[in-house]
């Protein structure tokens, strides 16, 4: 394995002081963040929800946290505005015995609106997408979605407790108004599907008539002949993920001294080798990174990659695979009058696979959020609304459910989903290296598991086996070295 070894022997222990070097003939500043205290030094990169829910655990235990960031405040990417649902009860994993038809399917397909997922014709001369299809298809057998969906309840479960824990712990005060969520069949056929992929949650109830359904969303009530029954789970809720990113950021700074360099991408990592000549073995460690404007950051004690759809690439600089590929989706926003009727749940057309959640109105207005489709584009166009009458065809879906919204304002948006190989997170410390982590890899579900996601990084980072009065959650289905 080639890897880029560069040895630094800069002495340099003073917090914020820069220091010229010629390294590889170019002047380069190192800035050196060594804690003056004895408090372990954590450098996350990327602060979406999931590198700002990392800062966050890592900050409470003691850490010294900088945070790195390209853009030029937090959550400007995919955790800038998603579906807003939190749902336990939606675990389905991507990676399901039913997807193999439906890529086949939308391959022949002539129009892109008969199909919830596309592939971009420029995908097909990717290399790196074939990989990663390679490892995903593995994982569409009905033995590993089961496997993986208990993984995604574990997970999922442990997240709405550390959520409820960060809620209790802090005042943030966020958009949230659902109360569940309410999986609508429009026959019996898709109604025994969710019973069946819903069989390992607790609290969920069958709604076996569009009656009962309406007596739990008497929204539906004018369509009541669009579907057949339905399945509830009180588990779930929503909520504005870009609004409890700001909050957080503030708690941050404010109460755990967290430090944000914004502007800076992190472009390549400074390595040292150590070999273990008693079994052959080669220990890497980080000793820095390398910036954009061509800066070196050191002297850190963990370096935790939480850059979304962007881990795959930078990780390659370290000649180390992390199936995480961008999968690209849509938003729809409708504003409203404040004074209208809203769903009081998260709404699922699961035919169409189509997530309908209001947001809380405030005075003036109120918002309903629709997310959906797949589409494997790759890194081009990321956040680009490329094909905005996909995003029509999203509009026009929920219209049919909620035609009381058709008078009012609607804006489309576009953001890529970092799904990984079996659309089970990866958290935990990279295989041969002794500081460098991941938390990444969450897909569609990110806003649901952010928090227990960065509980456990936390967890693993500190070597603890569990987090004090909670469940004991096991690292090992979540390891970044399954692959
Ligand atoms: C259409 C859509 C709808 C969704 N709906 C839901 C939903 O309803 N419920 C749910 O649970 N989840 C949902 N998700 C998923 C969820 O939004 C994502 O899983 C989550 O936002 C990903 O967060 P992240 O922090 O991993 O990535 P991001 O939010 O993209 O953050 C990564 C950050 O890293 C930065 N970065 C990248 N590379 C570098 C670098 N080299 N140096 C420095 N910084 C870097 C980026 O600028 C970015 O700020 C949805 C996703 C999409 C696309």
């Amino acid at each position: 394995m080639s890897r880029k070894v560069v040895i630094l022997t800069s002495a340099i222990t003073t917090y914020g002081l820069y220091k010229y070097v010629n390294s590889n003939k170019n002047k380069r500043c190192i800035y050196s963040i060594r804690s003056i205290s004895d408090h372990p030094t954590s450098l996350i990169i990327g602060t979406g929800i999931i590198g700002l829910t990392s800062a966050y655990y890592l900050a409470k235990n003691g850490h010294k946290v900088i945070c790195i960031e390209k853009r030029e405040d937090v959550a400007l990417e995919t955790s800038y505005k998603n579906g807003a649902l939190i749902c336990p009860s939606l675990l389905t994993p991507w990676a399901n015995s039913d997807v193999p038809k439906k890529y086949f399917k939308s391959i022949f397909s002539s129009s892109s609106k008969l199909t919830s997922t596309k592939i971009w014709p420029s995908t097909f001369f990717s290399l790196k997408f074939y990989r990663w299809m390679y490892e995903y298809l593995k994982n569409c057998t009905t033995k590993a979605q089961i496997n993986n969906a208990k993984h995604l309840l574990t997970l999922s479960m442990y997240s709405r407790q550390c959520l409820n824990d960060i809620l209790n712990e802090n005042s943030i005060s966020f958009s949230r108004h659902s109360n569940g969520s309410l999986q609508i069949a429009i026959d019996p056929i898709i109604l025994k599907q969710i019973i069946e992929e819903s069989k390992y949650i607790n609290n969920i109830q069958i709604l076996s008539t569009s009656d009962e359904v309406i007596k739990h969303e008497p929204i539906l009530k004018t369509v009541k002949d669009r579907f057949y029954g339905g399945v509830f789970s009180s588990l779930d809720t929503n909520g504005n993920i870009y609004e409890f990113c700001c909050e957080l950021k503030k708690i941050l700074i404010e109460k755990y001294n967290v430090q944000f360099l914004f502007n800076k991408e992190i472009k390549d990592f400074l390595v040292t080798t150590t070999n273990k000549s008693h079994n052959n073995y080669q220990q890497h460690h980080i000793t820095g990174v390398l910036t954009n404007d061509n800066k070196i950051i050191n002297n850190i004690d963990n370096i935790i990659l939480t850059n979304g759809n962007y881990v795959m690439p930078l990780m390659e600089k370290l000649n180390i695979y992390i199936p995480v590929y961008p999968v690209k989706g849509y938003v729809v926003e409708i504003t409203t009058p404040a004074n209208i009727s809203f769903p009081s749940m998260n709404l699922v057309d699961d035919g169409n696979k189509l997530y309908i959640s209001a947001l809380k109105p405030t005075a003036e207005q109120g918002i309903v959020r629709v997310s959906g489709l797949a589409e494997f584009a790759g890194w081009k166009d990321i956040g680009i609304l490329s094909e905005p009458d996909r995003a029509q065809y999203l509009y026009e879906q929920t219209i049919k459910w909620l035609p009381h919204l058709e008078p009012y304002e609607k804006t489309f948006h576009s953001c890529s989903r970092p799904v990984s190989a079996d659309d089970i997170p990866l958290i935990g410390l990279c295989d041969d290296f002794d500081n460098l982590f991941v938390n990444c890899g969450h897909g569609s579900k990110g806003w649901t598991l952010a928090f227990g996601s960065a509980a456990l990084l936390a967890n693993i980072i500190n070597q603890k086996s569990n987090k004090e009065g909670s469940e004991d959650i096991d690292p090992e289905p979540y390891s970044p070295n399954r692959f």
